[in-house]
C-alpha cells in the first residue's frame, strides 16, 4: 500500500509531473548517482508513487551545488 507523501516534506523547487497519476511530484531531497548522473527521489503527495527523475538541467545545479546541503530538506 502506497502512502502519499506529506507535501511539507518536499522540495517544490524541483517537481515533475507523476507518471502514475500525472499530478506534481517534488524531490524528497533523497539523491541516487548512477552512471555519472544525479537522480532525485521524488514522491507524489497526491498518490504516493515514488520513482527517480533525472533531468539535464538538474544535473548542472547539483554540479554546482553539490548535495546535500543543497536542499534544506535533506537528510
Ligand atoms: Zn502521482
Amino acid at each position: 500500500m502506497r502512502v502519499p507523501a506529506n507535501p511539507s516534506q518536499l522540495d517544490p523547487r524541483f517537481s515533475a509531473e507523476c507518471p502514475d497519476c500525472g499530478k506534481t511530484a517534488a524531490w524528497t531531497g533523497g539523491l541516487e548517482q548512477e552512471d555519472g548522473r544525479t537522480y532525485l527521489d521524488m514522491a507524489c503527495p497526491h498518490c504516493g508513487n515514488g520513482y527517480l527523475c533525472y533531468r539535464a538541467e538538474w544535473q548542472a545545479l547539483f554540479a554546482a551545488f553539490p548535495p546535500p546541503r543543497h536542499s534544506p530538506f535533506a537528510s
